[in-house]
C-alpha cells in the first residue's frame, strides 16, 4: 500500500503518476496536459513517449517535486510516530 496517502492502492508507478493525491497540484502543472482525454490504460504509454524535450523536463520536474514531497510526508510521519514533532504547519511546497 501506498503510505503517503489514504487511497489504499499499492504504490505502483501508475499510482505514482496519476493517482496519488498528495502530487495532485504538482501533476497538474506537469503531467496532466499530457494525458488530456487519454483512457487510463493508456495513460503510461502516452506520458512515456518521448516526443519533446519539454516533455522529459516536465517529467523530470515532476519526479523531484514528488521525491520532495515524498520525503518530507516520511518524515512527518517518523516524527509524529515517535512523538518527537509535530509539523503539521509546514509548508513543504516552500
Ligand atoms: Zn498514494
Amino acid at each position: 500500500m501506498c503510505t503517503i496517502c489514504n487511497v489504499m492502492e499499492e504504490e505502483t508507478l501508475e499510482h505514482f503518476l496519476f493517482v496519488c493525491p498528495a502530487y495532485s497540484s504538482i501533476r497538474l502543472n506537469y503531467i496532466k496536459k499530457y494525458i488530456i482525454n487519454v483512457t487510463s490504460d493508456q495513460r503510461l504509454i502516452k506520458l512515456l513517449k518521448i516526443d519533446a524535450k519539454q516533455k522529459v523536463k516536465d517529467l523530470f520536474n515532476y519526479c523531484v517535486s514528488a521525491l520532495k514531497i515524498r520525503a518530507f510526508i516520511v518524515n512527518k510521519q517518523t516524527f509524529v510516530s515517535n512523538s518527537v514533532y509535530e509539523i503539521d504547519n509546514v509548508n513543504y511546497m516552500n
